[in-house]
């Protein structure tokens, strides 16, 4: 039994303990949650920026997953401590909203974490360092306001900012190219609703299939299926397709009592396959009088039938995924039927053109210029699982960002450039503030430079020097300033196309601070002894 108080959402709701429980209290329990989320900090920190290491993890059935994208790492990773978890969850939250910066958000939330806890050696209370830490946040997302460049219509500005997202690891040298096809499937989905832009990324699809290169990877202007038409005589490729949806098989379904008079009677057999074949002739029939040239059918077509309909020149695909039928009646305009008698032309959806092509050796079929709604799809090739993982990931990430940016059209200078000119800004803005919260301001601006420290260090370089650099060139009033991983100097990252969305920043910003507010304000930790932990429920359960 446990008992609880009305609590804010942060705090421990358990009282009443068993015995073998662990408590820990105020500082000590501040200071081994603040000790856990470390480890994941230090873990991810690795992995900040293009040069960012990858992590190899390993799961509970031995398959193996290598990225150095931050999302991954943390939801492969079987994080049980408490305080971690709601790390991982906060990164989590990061990649849901934004689809980007997720890494940014761990690192920056567990060195506020870490600069904390210094604070508190130096006896500044929790609630003190957390005023502070809001304080400088709302000052700092103001500032990223005012310093960010307005993109809206200028696709040059969006592509750059696309493009830093996809520069990473192993596609680095197929920047571009991921790029075009990000753009190209955005701009042909992107609609005007009460007078603003919204992407639907629901309507970008991406399809994975190894083999091939990455360089194999293209759009389609439509919906591709890894399915082929039923039958060899069916033409492979119809214009101005008529196409009808069906949820119900094109067969005659059997009784078990007309099964045994197949076995008894040759007469009776003859006869049953009379009407059959007469049966499902009138199937096809139906399709045929509509003008329809393609069928999805969600389940099986009969031999016979198959037969039928590639003699009258229809084209069919059968046993189609109720989710792939889904967007074939979105994107064609038709309806799915489950009874034949309900097929009418206002059932009937629309293609350009329904085409059975070869991806890597394998048939599919492209339902292609699909009027109703736009719908593209991404085939995603490369060597190897590991590859094309990898690179559906990152189209996936490019997306989330491209929608960022059309919701909030402005991007920022990258490579630690918006974190030291912060970060000066933030020193400013703590000399308007009193005693230890001028402290925790100071320190949330000291906390920054752990996104250009990070990105230092993972390309190698002198890290104090690099960083040391890059605030000069701020004082100097070089807004754009930011780490050239390749020598190390500061320079103009607009020019140099390392641009980040807005959106994406100001949120893990945001998430980073309350996350680290949030394990701030925990003081009593109660964990529950290994033996009893199903009874007892342990950290926050009943
Ligand atoms: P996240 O998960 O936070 O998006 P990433 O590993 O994608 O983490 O790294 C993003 C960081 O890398 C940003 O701070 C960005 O400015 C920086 N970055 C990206 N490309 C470059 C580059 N070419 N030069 C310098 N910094 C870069
Ligand atoms: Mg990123």
């Amino acid at each position: 039994m446990s008992l609880r108080g009305r609590t804010p959402a942060t705090a421990i709701p358990v009282i009443i303990l068993k015995e073998g429980t662990t408590r820990r209290r105020k500082r000590d329990a501040q200071l081994y949650n603040i000790e856990a989320a470390l480890i994941i900090g230090d873990i991810l920190r690795t992995s900040l920026g293009p040069m960012g290491a990858d992590k190899m993890l390993v799961d509970t059935f031995g398959d193996v997953t290598i990225t150095s994208d931050g999302a991954t790492i943390l939801d492969e990773m079987d994080v049980v401590h408490p305080a971690a978890k709601i790390l991982v969850e906060a990164a989590k939250a990061q990649d849901d909203e934004v689809g980007d910066g997720t890494t940014t958000t761990a690192v920056l939330a567990t060195e506020l974490l870490k600069k904390a806890r210094e604070l508190m050696d130096k006896e500044v209370h929790p609630t003190v360092i957390a005023d502070g830490y809001k304080i400088a946040l709302e000052e700092a997302l103001k500032k990223l306001q005012e310093i960010s460049i307005d993109i809206k219509g200028n696709k040059k500005g969006f592509r750059k900012v696309i493009s830093t997202v996809v520069a990473r690891g192993l596609l680095e040298p197929y920047k571009d190219m991921i790029t075009d096809i990000v753009t190209d499937a955005v701009f042909s989905v992107v609609e005007k609703r009460d007078g603003r832009y919204f992407l639907d990324v629901d309507r970008i699809k991406t399809e994975k299939r190894p083999g091939g290169s990455v360089t194999d990877s293209f759009l389609v202007d439509g919906i591709a299926l890894d399915k082929e038409f039923v039958h060899p005589l069916m033409p492979k490729s119809v214009r101005d397709a008529k196409i009808a949806l069906l949820g119900c098989p094109l067969e005659v379904e059997r009784t078990e009592f007309d099964e045994k008079i197949i076995m008894n009677d040759a007469e009776a057999i003859e006869s049953f396959l009379e009407a059959e074949e007469e049966l499902l002739k009138e199937m096809v029939d139906k399709i045929v009088k509509l003008g329809i040239n393609v069928v999805f059918c969600q389940k099986g077509i009969d031999d016979l039938a198959q037969y039928y309909l590639a003699k009258n020149g229809i084209s069919a695909v059968r046993r189609v995924k109720k989710s792939d039928m889904e967007k074939l009646q979105l994107a064609t305009g038709g309806r799915i039927v489950n009874n034949l008698d309900d097929l009418g032309p206002k059932q009937l959806g629309k293609a350009g053109l329904v085409e059975e092509r070869k991806i890597g050796g394998e048939e599919w079929i492209f339902v292609e210029k699909t009027p109703k709604s736009k719908t593209r799809t991404i085939i995603v090739r490369g060597g190897s699982q590991r590859v094309v993982d990898e690179l559906e990931r990152t189209f996936r990430d490019a997306i989330n960002v491209a929608k960022a940016l059309i919701d909030e059209p402005r991007m920022i200078a990258g490579g630690g450039a918006v974190e030291a000119e912060l970060y000066l800004h933030l020193q400013k803005v703590s000399e308007r503030y009193g005693g230890k919260e001028a402290l925790a301001i100071k320190t949330f601006a000291e906390a920054l430079k752990a996104i250009p420290v990070a990105l230092a260090h993972n390309a190698g370089l002198d890290v104090t020097k690099t960083v040391a650099n890059l605030v000069v060139a701020h004082e100097r009033r070089r807004l754009g300033a930011g780490i050239d991983l390749e020598t190390g100097k500061p320079v103009d990252m607009i020019k140099k196309g390392v641009v980040e969305s807005l959106k994406v920043k100001s949120n893990a910003y945001r998430i980073a601070t309350e996350t680290a507010i949030s394990i701030l304000r925990i003081d009593d930790v109660i964990a529950a002894g290994k033996s009893e932990k199903r009874e007892a429920g342990g950290y926050g359960g009943e």
